[in-house]
């Protein structure tokens, strides 16, 4: 496959410009780098929706909060793109800090509003404000038909929809499944802080996850109360694991659930693993009780 990779929006707006102007369309990945199968899966998903497929590699400063991993966060262009040689035709947008902030962190920011400081917002003041700052700097250079985010990052993908749909942003967002190792850890450019033990205690995540799900599936049905008390006690069982959250929200607005919920719900977790923050989340499903 080929892939092309340029460092600046000049010449990312003209490569776009060149694709529309043969009738092409443009499908958009953006990324931080450090790619693994889960963003790969992203890129095959934006082959599948557009001709020309742009993919963003960009550490984004304004996302992380002082004292967050920003210096040692992995930067692995050459190997990037092998990886995507090796998966589709496409072209990186690769910007330096300057090339995107060329005055500093911008002064003009994209604020998430209430939802923006719930969860990953509270634990990281200021993240998703960075996040949707960067990613609408991002549309407006790529212009792309599609943007193809990972349901990895549910508060994330929630948080762009709610962007294009308030600023009326002329484009599509799809959101694609988590890929995960087999013992059921969601990959993460993180994951690679992990030490061997630490990765073991790592599937601690996806096991209280399908522990809320399990309960919530019960043969009689249970609370979410119930649901995530269950989680919980699967990860008080782990003392390797420090853990931020485990609660279950409604998709739709991202608001924790009532215990009188049903329908399909999103079961979510963060916690530290030694210094290595790592989130996750599943689908959930609240039956309603059967009639007698
Ligand atoms: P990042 O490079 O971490 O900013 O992630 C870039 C995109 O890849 C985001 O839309 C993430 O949600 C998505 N992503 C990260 N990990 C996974 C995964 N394990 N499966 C699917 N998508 C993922």
């Amino acid at each position: 496959m080929t892939v092309d990779v340029v460092h600046s929006i000049r010449e990312v707006r003209e490569r776009v410009a060149a694709a529309r102007a043969s009738g092409r369309s443009v499908a958009f990945v953006p990324t931080m780098g450090a790619l693994h199968s889960g963003h790969l899966s992203l890129v095959e998903r934006a082959a599948s929706l557009g001709d020309l497929v742009v993919v963003s590699i960009f550490v984004n400063p304004l996302q992380f909060a002082a004292g967050e991993d920003l210096e040692r966060y992995p930067r692995t262009l050459e190997a990037d793109v092998s990886k995507l040689e090796a998966t589709a035709d496409a072209l990186v947008f690769a910007p330096s800090v300057d090339e995107m902030y060329p005055a500093g962190p911008s002064a003009t920011r994209v604020a998430a509003g209430p939802v923006g400081s719930r969860f990953e917002g509270a634990v990281r003041p200021g993240h998703f404000d960075g996040t949707l700052t960067v990613v609408a700097k991002l549309f407006a250079i790529v212009q792309p038909d599609v943007a193809v985010f990972g349901q990895k990052d549910a508060q994330q993908a929630f948080l762009v929809r709610q962007m294009v749909a308030d600023l009326n942003l002329p484009l599509r967002i799809e959101v694609a499944p988590t890929v995960r190792e087999e013992g059921g850890l969601a990959l993460s450019s993180r994951n690679q802080y992990l030490d061997a033990e630490q990765t073991s205690a790592a599937l601690v995540l996806s096991r209280a996850l399908e522990a809320v799900a399990d309960t919530a599936a019960g043969w009689r049905g249970r609370a979410p109360s119930e649901a995530i008390t269950a989680g919980r006690e699967v990860l008080e069982a782990e003392p390797r694991a420090s853990v931020d959250y485990l609660d279950i929200v409604d998709p739709a607005t991202f608001r924790p659930v009532p215990d009188e919920f049903t329908g399909e719900a999103l079961a979510i977790v963060a916690a530290r693993i030694g210094t290595t923050r790592l989130i996750d989340n599943r689908t959930v499903l609240f039956a309603a009780p059967a009639a007698c």
